[in-house]
């Protein structure tokens, strides 16, 4: 029933998992590790990323090896703008290159810099991620980064931006109205940091911003790929294109929204607005312009890094209160596990002297932190 569960592996979570509890006094409901593993309903990785699944082959291979499929991973380091190959003739041997380009990878998304395919490396990998280039940018000040030549909006004092979105291009198992209140809640996070706001017009031809739900090839030269890997993308100031993959399962709401690949629309939302500003990928996992998505868990607010970006093109708004950024900080660093767990297994392994586990924990890991299980 449980094929991924070695008896080893199960005491691993058991431990992982009291340790969280002890560390986070506040966690609702608080199930026993016994009916945890009841409860859990174990999915593959497929399930989890049925685009990217096929990486998991590829751990722990090693430099100057030869394996089928490594360029695959070849192609989408070259998606992400890790590897420039210009005739995009991928060959499946780990060459100096790709090792430079996993060096990149692991620098940029904040990972031990190993140079190999290592856990942490393929785990990341394979999450659903933002379909934007990571090294598409001019500079990194600090950990968050612009795109080439820094673009942003400019428009006369006080910005206004109007969005809209597509008549033909929406999904239908959400409401219009529940839609639109995610997108409003998106802006007035960012409004909030900088003097712009952002306001819904009807007229989609003259919008500044225009977003709709897109399925595979659509015009634009980055088509969608289906159910989870690339989840949505934005481009650069001053377009205002914003797509979001059509054969996503978006949820507004958990509670009501019991697909296993669910993804919370209103964090990608937030994220995708931080490109239409200006913005690129961080490497502050907690902040929301980080690249990676674990399905089923909300990232809303934003972080430092994120407020830093973005004030450092558009200026403060004023009314901007920067100790309510700080405090939902560290509110969400020391609460919320969802974030932590896959992301940062390595390191709590390495604490705890554990031997690592296989890939496939990691849609186990997602299991034990989802509360709807
Ligand atoms: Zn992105
Ligand atoms: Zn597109």
């Amino acid at each position: 029933m449980f094929p991924f569960f070695s008896s080893s592996l199960s005491s691993f979570f058991f431990f992982s998992f009291s340790l969280l509890l002890f560390f986070r006094p506040c966690f609702p409901a608080r199930p026993s590790p016994g009916s945890l593993t009841n409860r859990a309903t174990v999915l593959t990785v497929d399930e989890i990323n049925a685009t990217w699944h096929q990486f998991e082959k590829l751990l722990d291979v090693n430099k100057g090896s030869h394996v089928s499929g490594l360029s695959e991973l070849k192609k989408y380091f070259n998606s992400f703008g890790y590897l420039a190959i210009p005739n995009t003739n991928f060959s499946d041997t780990f060459d100096d290159r790709f090792e430079s380009a996993v060096i990149q990878y692991q620098s940029k998304l904040g990972l031990p810099v190993t140079g190999k395919l290592d856990i942490n490396t393929v785990s990341q990998i394979m999450l659903p991620r933002c379909g934007m280039s990571d090294t598409h940018v001019f500079h990194t000040t600090r950990h968050f980064a612009y795109f080439p030549g820094e673009p942003r909006w400019n428009r006369p004092s006080p910005m206004n931006l109007s969005y809209a979105f597509s008549t033909t291009h929406m999904i239908r198992y959400l409401g219009p109205s529940e839609i639109r209140a995610v997108f409003e809640r998106a802006f007035t996070r960012w409004a909030a940091a900088i003097p712009v706001t952002f306001y819904e017009t009807d007229d989609y031809g003259s919008a500044d911003i225009t977003i709709g739900f897109y399925s595979r090839d659509h015009g634009d030269g980055q088509p969608f790929d289906g159910v989870l890997g690339v989840l949505a993308h934005a481009f650069s100031p001053e377009s205002g294109r914003f797509h979001l993959d059509a054969a996503e399962r978006w949820a507004v709401d958990f509670g009501t929204e019991k697909s296993k690949v669910a993804v919370d629309l209103e964090s990608v939302a937030t994220h995708e607005i931080g490109h239409v500003l200006g913005l690129g990928h961080s490497s502050v996992k907690e902040a929301v312009m980080y690249p990676s998505y674990i399905p089923r868990t909300k990232k809303v607010d934003l972080k430092i890094d994120d407020v830093e970006g973005v004030q450092a093109l558009y200026g403060s708004n004023p009314n901007f209160r920067h100790h309510q950024c700080i405090y939902r900080w560290n509110q969400d660093y020391k609460t919320t596990p969802m974030t932590l767990l896959p992301l940062d297994m390595g390191s709590l392994n390495w604490f705890l002297g554990l031997q690592l586990p296989k890939i496939s924990t990691l849609a186990s890991a997602i299991v034990l932190a989802n509360p709807e299980q």
